[in-house]
C-alpha cells in the first residue's frame, strides 16, 4: 500500500486551492492529473521582478516592478473601450490598462492616492507609456511578495499562467520530507540535496542556469527517476523469472514442415534469432527474451516458429497486438504460414461478442486452440488457456508493466517473447525494458529495393497529387498520411478529413479515408477495400502506422513530415516497398524548415537502416520526442535527459544490480525507503510483485 506520507501527493489536483474542476482538467493536461505531477512540472523559464525602476527608466518590453502613486481612475464608458488607471512617480506617468474589468474591483485594488507596487510589461502606445493587465498591483507592505524571482511553467491554451504557478507553488509546500533512499555514499560524493530540497531548489531558480541539467538537485531528481524505472523493470523481471520455468523443446517436426512451406528461405539474422529463442524455451528458466527488428526485418515468420515450437512441446501459444488491425493481419498471415503444419488458430478481440465469442474461449480453454492471436482482449478474466506455455507481445511499448504481469499469470512460467519493430538506441533499450535478453534482427531479406525519399515543401502537394493520379493509372496504390496536431485528436481528424475532399477533387471517388475514430468495423472494411480493388490512395491519420500489409503501395505521402518522429516516418515508410516495384516516399514540409529539421528529414532520405536513424534522431532532438509523443514506448523520463544523464543511468543499473542482490524484496530500512521511491514513481503495480508487498 501506499505510504501515508505520499497521501498529499496523490490527491487530485482538485485538492489545491483555487483549482476548481475547469481549471483542473487544463492543469492535468499541462502536468498531470495529481498534485505529484506538478512536482514534476518543471519550470521552463523565469521572471526577474526583484528590479524596481522608474516609470521614464523601465525598459520597453520586458518585466519590471515599478513603485507608483495611484493618480484617477478613467472609466472605459462603453463596454468595449478599456477602463484605464493613471499613476505616476517622479519621473513621469504611466497608463494601467484593463480590459472587461469591473470598476468597483479596481477601486479596491488601486484606491486613488494610495501607493502601489506593480508589476509588468511597460509598452508604449502613441508615445505615451502604459501597461496592460499588470501581473501584480499590491500594497508597498507587500513588495517582498512581488519583487522576487517567479518560476515561469509550460501551459496549455486556457490555462494563465498565475494559476499554474500557485498550484505548483502549493504542491511544492506539500512535498514530504522521505526517507533517504539513495546510498549515503552516493549522495556524500555528488553532493546532492535530500529528495525534498531537491524539489523545492528546483522549483525556486535564481538564474536561468538553475533551470539546466547540470545543478546537483536536477540530477539528483534525475537519478530517482532513472533508479525508481530501472528497479521496477529489474523487479518485474524477478518476478517473471521467479519460481520454475518449464522445459518447451519439441522435435522440430512442425516447424520443419513449416519451414518448408515458406516461399522464401530464412535470413541468416531470422535463422540466429529463431535458434536463441528456441534454446531459450528449451530451458527450465523462463524465457524473457526482446525480439527487434526492424519494419519489414520478417519478425513474424520468428514468431510463430516459436509458438510452434511451444505446440510441439504440448502447449499452447498467444500473440498479443496493439490494436484490432494488426491483430487481424497477423491472424491472417499467420495462418497462410501455418497451413502446412495443420496448426489450429483463432482470433479473439473486443469485437468478439456472444456466441461466437464463447465457442473460441471453450475451445481455448478445452486445449483445441494451439495459437490465439488478439488484442487486450486477451487479457480479461473470462479469458482461460488449457496450458498456455508461451506468450508473444508485438509492439510491446504499447503495453504497460501490469499488462505484461496478467499475461503471465494466465498460465504456468510462461515464456515472453516480446517483438517490437521501434528502432531503439541501446541507451532506451535499457529504460524501456531494463536488462532482458535481445536478439536482433539487423538484415533484412533479400531483394528489397531501396525506398526513393524526397523531402518537399507543402506548396508542391497538387503536383505530388498529379504523380499519384499517374502512378495510380498504372496499378499502383498510395498511403498519404496527414499532420498529426499535438493539441487534440479532433483536429487531427479534421485536417484528415479535409485532405480526403480535396484529394478526391484532384484524383475522383477511389481516395478512401482511414482515423482512429472509426469503429472497428468500418475501419476493416476501409483496409479491405484499398486491399482489394476498391480504393486507390487511403489518406489515414497515424493509425495504420503499424501493421497494414498492401503490397501494390508503391507511394507514401506524409504531410508536415517535420512533426513526426524520424522512428515513426521510418515505419510510416516500411508500409511501401513490400512488393518489387520501385517505390516512393514524399515527405512534405511546412517551410522554412529550421537547420535541425532539415538534418532530420535528410537523415532518412540517405538511410533506411532504422537503427541508424534513431541514434542520429537521439543525438539531433534528445530523447523526449524520439519516438513522437503520441506512440513513445520508452517510459517517459520528465526529469532525465538520456542523453545529458547517460551516466547516471549507467550508475542506477549497477545501483539496481547490488540493492537487489542485497535485499532482493527491499525490506531493509533502505529498502523500505525504495519502496516509497517506487509509489513516487507510480510503480504501484511493481511493489505488488514484492513478497511482503
Ligand atoms: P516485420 O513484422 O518484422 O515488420 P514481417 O514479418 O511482417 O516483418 O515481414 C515482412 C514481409 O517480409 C512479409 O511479407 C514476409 O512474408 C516477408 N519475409 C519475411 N521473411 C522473409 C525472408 N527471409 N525472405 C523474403 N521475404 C521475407
Ligand atoms: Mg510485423
Amino acid at each position: 500500500m501506499r505510504p501515508e506520507s505520499l497521501y498529499p501527493l496523490f490527491a487530485p489536483v482538485t485538492s489545491l486551492t483555487g483549482i476548481g474542476p475547469r481549471l483542473s482538467a487544463l492543469v492535468a493536461k499541462a502536468a498531470g492529473p495529481n498534485v505529484a505531477d506538478l512536482l514534476w512540472h518543471l519550470p521552463s523559464g523565469l521572471i526577474d521582478r526583484r528590479h524596481i525602476v522608474s516609470i521614464a527608466e523601465a525598459p520597453i518590453g520586458t518585466v519590471v516592478s515599478l513603485r507608483v502613486q495611484v493618480d484617477r481612475h478613467l472609466p472605459g464608458g462603453s463596454s468595449r473601450a478599456p477602463y484605464r488607471v493613471q499613476v505616476s512617480d517622479e519621473s513621469g506617468t504611466l497608463t494601467l490598462v484593463f480590459f472587461h474589468v469591473k470598476g468597483d474591483w479596481l477601486h479596491k485594488t488601486l484606491p486613488a492616492g494610495t501607493e502601489r507596487l506593480i508589476s509588468g510589461v511597460v509598452e508604449t502606445f502613441n508615445d505615451a507609456r502604459q501597461m496592460a493587465h499588470p501581473d501584480h498591483m499590491v500594497p508597498l507592505e507587500e513588495q517582498a511578495n512581488v519583487a522576487t524571482i517567479e518560476p515561469v511553467y509550460p501551459l496549455t491554451g486556457g490555462l494563465p499562467g498565475k494559476v499554474m504557478s500557485r498550484a505548483v507553488r502549493q504542491a511544492v509546500a506539500l512535498a514530504p520530507d522521505l526517507p533517504e533512499w539513495l546510498d549515503p555514499h552516493l549522495v556524500a560524493r555528488e553532493n546532492w540535496p535530500s529528495w525534498q530540497q531537491a524539489i523545492r531548489r528546483q522549483h525556486s531558480p535564481e538564474t536561468a542556469g538553475d533551470l539546466g541539467l547540470t545543478p546537483p538537485w536536477r540530477r539528483r531528481l534525475a537519478y530517482d527517476e532513472l533508479l525508481s524505472n530501472q528497479l521496477a523493470l529489474a523487479l518485474v523481471r524477478a518476478s517473471l523469472k521467479r519460481g520454475a520455468g518449464r522445459v518447451l523443446a519439441g522435435d522440430g517436426a512442425l516447424r520443419g514442415k513449416i519451414i518448408a512451406g515458406l516461399p522464401f528461405s530464412l535470413t541468416g539474422a531470422q535463422i540466429r534469432s529463431a535458434a536463441e529463442i528456441a534454446a531459450d524455451m528449451a530451458e527450465p528458466a523462463r524465457m524473457l527474451r526482446l525480439l527487434q527488428g526492424d519494419v519489414g526485418a520478417g519478425k513474424t515468420v520468428v514468431a510463430l516458429l516459436a509458438m510452434t515450437q511451444a505446440v510441439e512441446a504440448g502447449a499452447q501459444a498467444a500473440m498479443m497486438a496493439p490494436t484490432e488491425i494488426l491483430a487481424r493481419q497477423h491472424f491472417i498471415t499467420l495462418e497462410k504460414l501455418a497451413a502446412p503444419a495443420g496448426l489450429r488458430l483463432a482470433l479473439l478481440t473486443g469485437r468478439d461478442k456472444g456466441k461466437p465469442r464463447q465457442k473460441i474461449l471453450d475451445a481455448l480453454a478445452a486445449g483445441e486452440i494451439d495459437v490465439i492471436v488478439g488484442t487486450h482482449a486477451l487479457f480479461q478474466a473470462e479469458v482461460v488457456f488449457h496450458d498456455l506455455g508461451l506468450a508473444v507481445i508485438d509492439e510491446q511499448h504499447r503495453f504497460g508493466v501490469q499488462q505484461r504481469l496478467d499475461l503471465a499469470a494466465k498460465g504456468r512460467a510462461v515464456d515472453m517473447l516480446v517483438m517490437t519493430a521501434t528502432p531503439i538506441p541501446r541507451t532506451l533499450t535499457l529504460t524501456a525494458y531494463g536488462d532482458m535478453d535481445v536478439s536482433r534482427l539487423d538484415e533484412k531479406p533479400p531483394g528489397r529495393q531501396k525506398i526513393d525519399t524526397r523531402v518537399l515543401p507543402l506548396n508542391r502537394l497538387e503536383d505530388v497529387a498529379g504523380g499519384i493520379l499517374r502512378a495510380v493509372a498504372g496499378g499502383t496504390k498510395a498511403y498519404w498520411v496527414c499532420p498529426l496536431i499535438e493539441e487534440s485528436e479532433t483536429s487531427d481528424l479534421a485536417a484528415a478529413e479535409e485532405r480526403h475532399q480535396h484529394l478526391q477533387s484532384l484524383l475522383g471517388p477511389r481516395v478512401g479515408l482511414l482515423h482512429g475514430k472509426m469503429k472497428a468495423a468500418e475501419k476493416d472494411a476501409v483496409m479491405a477495400a484499398f486491399a482489394g480493388d476498391k480504393l486507390d490512395v487511403l489518406v489515414a491519420t497515424t493509425v495504420i502506422e503499424v501493421g497494414v500489409d498492401v503490397p501494390q503501395a508503391t507511394i507514401m505521402v506524409v504531410e508536415h513530415a517535420e512533426r513526426f518522429g524520424l522512428a515513426q516516418l521510418h515505419q510510416l515508410r516500411g508500409r511501401i516497398g513490400r512488393g518489387d516495384a520501385h517505390s516512393t516516399c514524399m515527405l512534405l514540409y511546412a517551410p522554412p524548415l529550421g537547420e535541425i529539421a532539415q538534418a532530420r528529414l535528410a537523415i532518412l532520405k540517405e538511410s533506411d537502416d532504422g537503427f541508424r536513424i534513431a541514434e542520429e534522431d537521439l543525438r539531433l532532438r534528445g530523447t523526449g520526442e524520439l519516438l513522437g509523443t503520441r506512440q513513445s514506448g520508452v517510459p517517459e523520463c520528465r526529469l532525465a535527459d538520456l542523453l545529458a544523464h547517460d551516466e547516471l543511468l549507467a550508475m542506477a543499473r549497477d545501483d539496481t544490480k547490488l540493492i537487489l542482490a542485497q535485499d532482493p524484496d527491499l525490506e531493509s530500512p533502505r529498502g523500505q525507503a525504495l519502496r516509497t521511491l517506487l509509489y513516487l514513481f507510480e510503480r504501484d503495480a511493481v511493489v505488488k510483485t514484492l513478497r511482503s508487498g
